[in-house]
């Protein structure tokens, strides 16, 4: 018996509704442009839309709802917060899953992107197998996920998990999230760039540029990259003492600059942790690749309600 499931992804430039199966076989995906700057009046109809749409052409029976936000969210409620980029909510948050359930009538549950995207790393991508696994999604901003002993991690108040905002630097760089010295403020995508422009380097002014001419030799580029993996090695050797994962999971900008991301991060996870933290520990590049979003917003469904009726745990019934 195969059972489906209607995933939401919701992001601040485009959003998706996708249904698949609980082995991850995705029959169909509906985008459209998210309506970002409209408030959450015009981006919950637009979602419960796609959702309709991807229903109504994927012509099976949905036993429940992943949703997948691209935003602040506290999942126990099922809540999901303005952000930045996703201006106009109510300071009290929209309780985003209990909306589709009753949209749909059937169960739904909700996580912040990051989270889902470790979930589905964990159980359809580079780390399957793990019970102890962190994800770091390093993009225009850096995304953590944790996997505790085969559960996900939220902590006391949803935000558990944060790596990105590890102090890297104590009277380092202003980080945008108002700490200073964040790992976010040195290696996440924008700011590699600033660091890059900040030595001298005169291209064009993104991650990507950065990268290419970091391999052409250009030595500003190269400079940023060095300061980027030395500060990624230094969070992740915190989490490392901290935690003691098997496997980190690194996406993104670590996946398309890992040969120049991954020498000064080793050098300072070898400086900074103990050789015993490190002897089964495994540093690989995320698998999923773009059908990661997708994929992540079935795994909140299923981590919430498993397969199995084993009610009461977190943990995948299969
Ligand atoms: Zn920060």
């Amino acid at each position: 018996m195969n059972a489906y499931i209607l995933g939401i992804d919701m992001g601040g430039t485009k959003s998706a509704a996708i249904v698949g199966s609980m082995t991850g076989e995705i029959i169909t995906r509906v985008s459209g442009v998210t309506p970002a700057q409209e408030g959450s009046d015009a981006i919950v109809p637009f979602l419960i839309n796609l959702g309709r749409q991807a229903k109504a052409q994927a012509r099976v029976e949905l036993t429940g709802i992943g949703i997948s936000a691209g935003a602040p969210a506290e999942a126990r409620r099922g809540l999901v917060f303005e952000a930045p980029n996703l201006p106009g909510w109510p300071p009290d948050g929209i309780p985003l899953a209990t909306i589709f359930a009753e949209a749909f009538g059937i169960p739904a549950a909700l996580e912040n992107d990051a989270d889902a995207t470790a979930l589905a790393e964990w159980h359809f991508g580079a780390g399957q197998g793990t019970k102890t696994m962190a994800f770091l999604t390093v993009g225009t901003g850096i995304g953590a996920g944790l996997i505790l002993d085969g559960k996900l991690h939220r902590g006391a108040t949803g935000a558990g998990g944060e790596i990105g905002h590890i102090a890297v630097e104590p009277e380092g760089r202003r980080c945008k999230c108002g700490l200073t010295g964040c790992l976010e403020a040195y290696s996440s995508g924008p700011s590699l760039t600033r660091i890059a422009i900040e030595n001298g380097f005169t291209g064009e002014a993104t991650g990507p540029a950065v990268v290419a001419a970091a391999r052409a030799g250009d030595t500003a580029a190269l400079a940023a990259l060095e300061t980027a993996g030395t500060m990624l090695g230094r969070g992740l050797a915190t989490l490392c003492m901290l935690l003691n994962p098997e496997r980190i999971v690194l996406g993104t900008l670590a996946v398309h600059a890992a040969d120049l991301l991954m020498p000064p991060l080793q050098r300072e996870i070898t400086a900074r942790t103990w050789s015993r933290l490190r002897e089964n520990l495994q540093i690989v590049p995320a698998a999923l690749g773009d059908r990661a979003q997708d994929l992540a917003a079935l795994c909140v469904y299923l981590q919430r309600f498993p397969p199995q009726e084993n009610a009461g745990t977190e943990t995948f019934g299969m």
